[in-house]
């Protein structure tokens, strides 16, 4: 897997203060996509075993509280990125205890794979569907575009 950013201190992307994380790697091509830079899945910098220490050492900081870990892009759940992104959430979830994690993908929730789904069931919130410019929307909360959904799934 591949990424562009990362944010150790991100007061934007989710609630509380955060370590986000933006992957390489997007197939939904939406029209609108201010993200566009990060579709390609060799875009970025490739993720290393290091990188993946530092997130979890970030959420673990008792200097700097964190509340949890996004993960956005690109797309977290293109399948080429599922396995790195499955690895990762493990460890949050064993190695992080009480962080959360939030996850934006423009798959539905409803179509899922089931690799997909196994990252999705060791999350907190996925913010799920394609971002639609014509129902887009700043007035929303943590989503482009009114058909996406906030699934809050612990
Ligand atoms: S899912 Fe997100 S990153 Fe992918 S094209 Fe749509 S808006 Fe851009």
């Amino acid at each position: 897997m591949n990424y562009h950013q990362y944010y150790p201190v991100d007061i934007v992307n989710g609630p509380g203060t955060r370590c986000t994380l933006f992957v390489s790697g997007c197939v939904h091509q939406c029209p609108g996509c201010y993200n566009k830079s990060t579709w390609r899945l060799n875009s970025g910098v490739l993720f290393t075993s290091e990188m993946e220490d530092r997130i979890i050492a970030d959420l673990n900081d008792t200097r700097i509280s964190r509340q949890g870990l996004t993960l956005s892009g690109g797309d977290p759940l293109h399948p080429q990125n599922v396995p790195d992104i499955l690895k990762l959430v493990k460890r949050v979830r064993q190695e992080c205890p009480g962080k959360d994690i939030w996850l934006w993908t423009g798959y539905l929730l409803s179509e899922l794979t089931p690799a997909q789904q196994e990252v999705v069931d060791l999350i907190n919130v996925l913010i799920d569907g394609k971002f639609v410019k014509e129902l887009a929307d700043p007035s929303l909360l943590w989503r482009g575009s009114s058909n996406q959904i906030v699934h809050k799934l612990r």
